[in-house]
């Protein structure tokens, strides 16, 4: 070869390299604007006009171009959090989608909502999906139970109790209480794999001793019923009661039940409206109708028409369809 032909040869092959370079270049060299959301490239964005790296602070509301906000030295960082949890789509979306591109675990998870629902940024299903477990494989066991609760109910993707299971076991590796809850209620019910209460039992304790009053529920029924352990009337007593503590409207509701109805426990009026009352004070609608019930009837009070009718009304309001038949003829 002679020289002339070596170096074209160089020329092209060193031409080529710069070509690629520089390609590589401008594809890592986009950014995602602050002010619009959008993805942007050269020095200002194209579709808001607004410079590369400005921000407004939320702190005081001036536009900054360092990394301290000028006015009241807040910085980058703790304003785009605060964006980026504000609630309103439109406010949050620039700091959601800055931050999900850095990796951070909740912005991946509300920007996949965002893509689910089409707010803002087109619906993508496919997008949102990849977001949640993004947003898993960056620590989010809220991201893994949410893709659980997808596969566990064929929405957005085609049902997949294994794929379900397999996110909640991802979720109860991170620590998380509710997610063992749910793999132990694939387990009892035999939901995607063979049903087995042993496997249940194990994961409604972890659960519980994790805080989940769901799980002491679930644990209190198992004695109940006998499954998969010997039936223990006083241990699922016992159980109800710990799911109380921790919070269950549904278990104080169903202690009100059995206080006043004497099943599994001595009959105690005095309990029972105990039980009932602080249901109600949760919220739960049945508990109140349970009131205006006894009320009206001088269960264990005196009659007290008025004080029934203020009950029927608020588990009406809470949701509850037969306390709105009771109050609409009561009145
Ligand atoms: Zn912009
Ligand atoms: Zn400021």
């Amino acid at each position: 070869m002679n020289n002339r032909i070596v170096k074209t040869l160089i020329l092209l092959f060193s031409l080529l390299l710069l070509g690629s370079f520089s390609l590589a270049e401008g594809i890592a060299d986009t950014w995602i604007c602050l002010s619009c959301g959008r993805e942007a490239r050269g020095d200002v964005c194209e579709v808001c006009g607004e410079y590369r790296g400005a921000w407004i602070c939320t702190g005081c509301g001036a536009r900054n171009l360092s990394a301290a906000c000028r006015q009241c030295g807040k910085t980058r960082e703790e304003s785009l959090s605060e964006q980026a949890s504000d609630p309103r789509p439109f406010a949050a979306y620039p700091a959601v989608r800055f931050l999900a591109s850095s990796g951070d675990p909740a912005s991946l998870l509300r920007l996949g909502r965002y893509y689910e629902k089409g707010i803002i940024a087109e619906q993508n299903t496919d997008q949102a999906v990849s977001c949640f477990r993004s947003a898993g494989e960056a620590g989010s066991a809220d991201a893994w139970i949410y893709l659980g609760r997808l596969y566990d109910a064929g929405v957005l993707v085609s049902r997949d109790y294994a794929e379900a299971m397999d996110c909640y076991q991802k979720a109860a590796d991170l620590g998380s209480a509710e997610a063992c809850w749910y793999l132990g209620s694939f387990y009892e019910e035999g939901t995607g794999v063979e049903q087995n209460y042993g496997m249940a039992i194990d994961y409604y304790h972890m659960a519980a001793e994790r805080g989940d009053a769901d799980a002491w529920m679930s644990l209190a029924y198992c004695y109940l019923q006998g499954n998969g352990v010997e039936e223990d009337r006083s241990k699922a007593l016992e159980y109800y009661e710990k799911a109380a503590q921790a919070g269950s409207a549904a278990a104080c509701d169903y202690l009100g039940y059995l206080y006043m109805s004497g099943s599994m426990v001595p009959q105690s009026t005095e309990k029972g409206l105990e039980w009932y009352k602080k249901a109600a004070d949760l919220g739960y609608a049945r508990s109140m109708y349970a009131l205006g019930y006894t009320c009206q009837c001088g269960q264990g009070v005196e009659i007290n028409l008025e004080e029934a009718l203020r009950w029927y009304e608020r588990a009406a309001l809470a949701g509850y369809r037969s306390a709105f038949t009771v109050w609409q003829n009561f009145k």
